[in-house]
């Protein structure tokens, strides 16, 4: 690779999910899901411009919010509790995180309940894979 080359991907590389990037992200989210006692450890990060400014994590509470979108028992999944806690509504990126108790990653594509919504308010979705992270595509 030219210097040239490197210096296109790197800047490339700020708009855009990639290894280290991620990396920092799951170092932030890691903690809430160990915090979190629920037997689902959920962590969604909202970032604009790579700055995280919202973390929300899965927790039964009720919210009118909640109850309009039809999640069990009035559970808050962590996509909203995160979306609740921040007042931008422009240029967010969504980037789910999901571990088990020993901090292993887990699949944590939001559900059909999110979705709709989710694709409607955020630009970009990444989600994490028991081997990685993935971007929703839509
Ligand atoms: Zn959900």
């Amino acid at each position: 690779m030219t210097s040239n080359q490197q210096v296109a991907s790197s800047s490339l590389a700020e708009r855009v999910m990639n290894e280290r990037k991620f990396k920092r992200l799951s170092k932030i989210a890691l903690p809430y899901a160990l915090n979190n006692d629920r037997t689902k450890r959920h962590v969604s990060l909202i970032l604009v411009r790579n700055k995280v400014i919202s973390i929300g994590t899965n927790q039964l509470k009720s919210h009118p919010k909640a109850k309009k979108i039809g999640y069990r028992y009035d559970e808050v999944h962590s996509e909203l509790d995160a979306l609740l806690r921040c007042k931008e509504r422009q240029n967010l990126e969504l980037v789910n995180f999901r571990f088990n108790r020993f901090g292993d990653s887990r699949l944590s594509r939001p559900c059909s309940l999110c979705c709709p919504w989710c694709k409607l308010i955020f630009d970009k979705i990444y989600y994490t894979t028991p081997t990685g992270f993935e971007r929703l595509a839509y």
